[in-house]
């Protein structure tokens, strides 16, 4: 089973904030949803790390969520000791939104030394968090990370449409889920990505799918709803997504 193709991405979901996370990890490979798992601290590593070895459709990353700097920030050593062992790296970011809005210079600090620590081992692929901080993040992208060498998926992308060319033109990837296709404005904002750095998730269990958590099998949803913002038929936008995520893995694993 290992071997086999994946039929679906789910490129952002908390498998480990999952009341039965053990089988959520399994349901990926039974379902072939390949799937990142991120965290939000890195307390949180070595078990998704050992849980994934066992599931071969889930990659892991090592995060350190902005909404958690503020109570957390004496963590990061441990960030920084499983860095070396970690191609994924998320849930990261900034969040600019009144609830966080206290921690944003320690926030950015942080996120800085994320993207130098990327920079210099380089071979990393990042899910990044942006509320109400695309400017910022994008920013610091530009100065700090070659993206070249590394690669950006922003994950539920809050931006302009001005914002989201800029985010192309920096050679981002972008994955989105069913909750941000329900807003008309969001769907205009999606419908101006490139259709070649569309990846899918979910974001489960922070949304719903027909008022339960979303859970990675419901990531298909999300093609459905791509659609009509695409104008392109299910199969061949499936199809897309996954050789979408053929070529933002294809970056070289240093
Ligand atoms: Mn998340």
């Amino acid at each position: 089973m290992s071997s086999a193709r994946p039929r679906f991405v789910d490129y952002h979901c908390h498998l480990d904030l999952y009341p039965d996370y053990a089988s959520q990890f399994l349901a990926c490979t039974e379902n072939r949803i390949a799937t990142l798992a991120v965290t939000t601290t890195p307390r949180a590593w070595p078990m998704n790390r050992e849980l994934a070895e066992s599931s071969p459709f889930v990659r892991v990353g090592l995060g350190f969520h902005p909404q958690l700097v503020a109570e957390r920030s004496s963590e990061f050593h441990l960030f920084e000791k499983y860095f070396p062992e970690s191609r994924f790296i998320g849930e990261v970011g900034l969040d600019a939104s009144p609830q966080h809005y206290r921690s944003y210079s320690e926030q950015k600090k942080i996120f800085e030394q994320i993207l130098n620590l990327c920079a210099r081992q380089g071979g990393k692929i990042l899910s990044v968090h942006s509320v109400r901080a695309t400017r910022d993040v994008l920013k610091l992208i530009e100065r700090l990370l070659p993206l070249d060498s590394s690669r950006v998926v922003l994950h539920w992308f809050g931006g302009t449409k001005a914002e989201a060319q800029l985010a192309s033109n920096l050679g981002c990837y972008f994955s989105v889920n069913a909750e941000m296709l329900t807003k008309d404005a969001r769907r205009a904002v999606v419908g101006t990505l490139p259709l070649n750095r569309i990846l899918t998730e979910t974001d489960g269990p922070f949304t719903n799918t027909l008022d339960q958590q979303s859970k990675p099998s419901d990531v298909p949803r999300v093609i459905t709803m791509l659609q009509s913002v695409f104008g392109i038929e299910e199969e061949e936008l499936r199809k897309q997504v996954l050789a979408n995520l053929d070529n933002l893995e294809s970056v070289s694993n240093i």
